[in-house]
């Protein structure tokens, strides 16, 4: 079996054999930014009222405070496409609608309520994961038993031993996976939990402890993925002190009584579209995108609220500006994104039959933290093009750019479609304490900052809609395969049976030179 780093290693001497892709050598001239292909003049103007008159963290406010939490399919969410369709009709965007698609299904949050019973008694605190189930209406009481994350094959297999009892997952010894299939893995545990009489599973952080003080972080456990029995989400405080117990011989015993509830069937959702269309070439598409929809223990303010405030920031002063770019820049709202990028999935898909004419996508989604670089989504031929462009930002701040894939986020199906998935890398040193969390609130995100990542967005956008030459074209499948697996992207996609490319790609060795 060939490893993630020996097809690592072959790819990238596919590439070097190559050279023609990547360097700008013999005969094509530099790549010009904005002071020499004529883009400056408009984009000047774009940065005086989206550094002047930024109307970002006003948009935050309106969806943090007069929608708040807002999950996938759920009313609420339903209420933020219209609050998307509204805002974006508002600031004179053409074109605006939404496009429905269906979540495999839907899910509401219930309560979750927790207590040590033995050796100390006290309230402990837990929330559900995403997408999982309940514990008998009145609850069940059952002793703690940890379950090893990094022996899950054996655990798997004795998996009767956990009757009637409460699963608390940790991390013994060295991992005999990579951290991606451990995860794959910790959802084949919770399947097999179930039906085995289970109670529960303490390990939202899949063995690891929780973030900040008295935080607790939902999320989903893997792409599209439910699981009848209930996995929580406890607190580091008290989730130390069981391991201190265990670890001392006790056996602590604990009740949960947590109720969550799922629709039968799939549910509807829809992304919501806006766009600036382009001057010359208005059947050419940029996108620049976040996602909408919200985990539920708070506003959801920065994941993905900044993300979205970013967006309709942008398109708000562009739009101002008066300024129309050459080609289309296409604003979408995701949703489904924290089920597994859904709504940017359902895109490509709705959108297939015109890819061709897509240039790629620019997403912010990593929270509150100040943009510190572009990351292209795999096209390392776009390197050197965008580069000028970053340079020109110089005023702003310093701006890195590379070719990393971001498969985090709504930029990863763009990618697969052989397209720059551009990422907004930002700092995310805060964004860890409020990432699902009871934090996620409007608190968290600073205006001066989300105002000039808002910028950044719409420069960006506007530039690589704007500039003369097309920015990009999407990849042949070959070469995006190639590409994906150099960047260590194949283990992954394919553990979350996402990898649509088959062998192709990985076949360099076989193949005479
Ligand atoms: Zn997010």
């Amino acid at each position: 079996m060939r490893s993630v780093l020996a097809g690592a290693a072959v790819a990238a001497m596919g590439f070097s054999a190559c050279g023609g892709w990547t360097a700008w050598a013999d005969n094509r001239p530099a790549p010009k930014g904005p002071d020499e292909d004529g883009t400056k003049p408009a984009l000047v103007k774009i940065a005086g009222e989206g550094m002047m008159d930024s109307h970002a963290f006003e948009y935050l406010t309106e969806l943090s405070d007069d929608i708040g939490a807002r999950v996938t399919g759920s009313p609420a969410e339903r209420k933020a496409e219209e609050w998307g369709v509204a805002k974006m009709k508002a600031m004179g965007l053409e074109n605006v609608h939404t496009e429905k698609y269906q979540l495999w299904r839907g899910w509401t949050r219930g309560t979750a309520e927790g207590e040590l019973l033995t050796p100390t008694r006290h309230k402990l605190h837990v929330d559900a994961m995403g997408w999982t189930g309940s514990t008998p209406a009145s609850g069940a009481e059952g002793d703690i038993v940890t379950v090893n994350l990094f022996d899950l094959d054996n655990e798997i297999k004795n998996v009767s031993r956990l009757k009637g009892k409460i699963a608390l997952v940790t991390k013994k010894g060295r991992p005999n996976k990579e951290s991606i299939q451990l995860f794959v893995q910790l959802g084949d545990f919770l399947k097999a939990a179930g039906p085995a009489g289970v109670i529960a599973v303490i390990g939202g952080q899949g063995g690891g402890k929780s973030f900040g003080m008295n935080l607790t972080h939902t999320g989903i456990l893997g792409f599209d993925a439910d699981f009848a029995i209930p996995a929580l989400s406890m607190t580091a405080e008290d989730q130390s002190q069981i391991e201190r117990y265990v670890a001392h011989g006790i056996t602590p015993r604990a009740r949960f009584n947590v109720q969550n509830t799922f629709t039968n069937g799939p549910v509807e959702t829809a992304n919501v579209v806006g766009e600036i269309r382009g001057r010359e070439n208005p059947e050419q598409i940029f996108i620049a995108g976040a996602h909408l929809d919200s985990w539920d223990l708070a506003q959801g303010a920065t994941d993905n609220g900044s993300g979205t405030a970013c967006v309709l920031g942008a398109a708000d002063s562009i739009m101002r500006s008066g300024q129309r770019p050459r080609r289309t820049i296409r604003f979408v709202l995701f949703t489904g994104e924290e089920q597994g990028l859904d709504g940017s999935f359902a895109y490509v898909k709705q959108h297939k039959s015109e890819m061709t004419n897509h240039l790629g996508n620019l997403v912010l989604d990593f929270g509150q933290g100040v943009v510190k670089g572009f990351q292209l989504g795999g096209r390392d031929d776009l390197v050197d093009v965008f580069q000028p462009f970053a340079k020109a930002l110089s005023n702003i701040k310093p701006i890195a750019v590379d070719d990393k894939v971001e498969s985090g986020t709504d930029t990863l199906p763009f990618s697969i479609a052989g397209l720059p998935g551009i990422n907004m890398n930002q700092d995310t040193a805060e964004y860890w304490y409020t990432h699902h969390s009871a934090a996620d609130a409007l608190e968290a995100q600073k205006p001066e900052i989300l105002a000039q990542n808002s910028l950044l967005m719409a420069l960006a956008a506007f530039w690589i809609a704007d500039r003369p030459e097309r920015f990009a074209s999407p990849w042949p499948a070959e070469r995006t395969a190639r590409m994906l697996r150099a960047q260590n992207e194949y283990e992954e996609l394919k553990a979350f049976h996402l990898w649509p490319f088959g062998e192709l790609g990985g076949e360099e060795k076989s193949k005479p030179e």
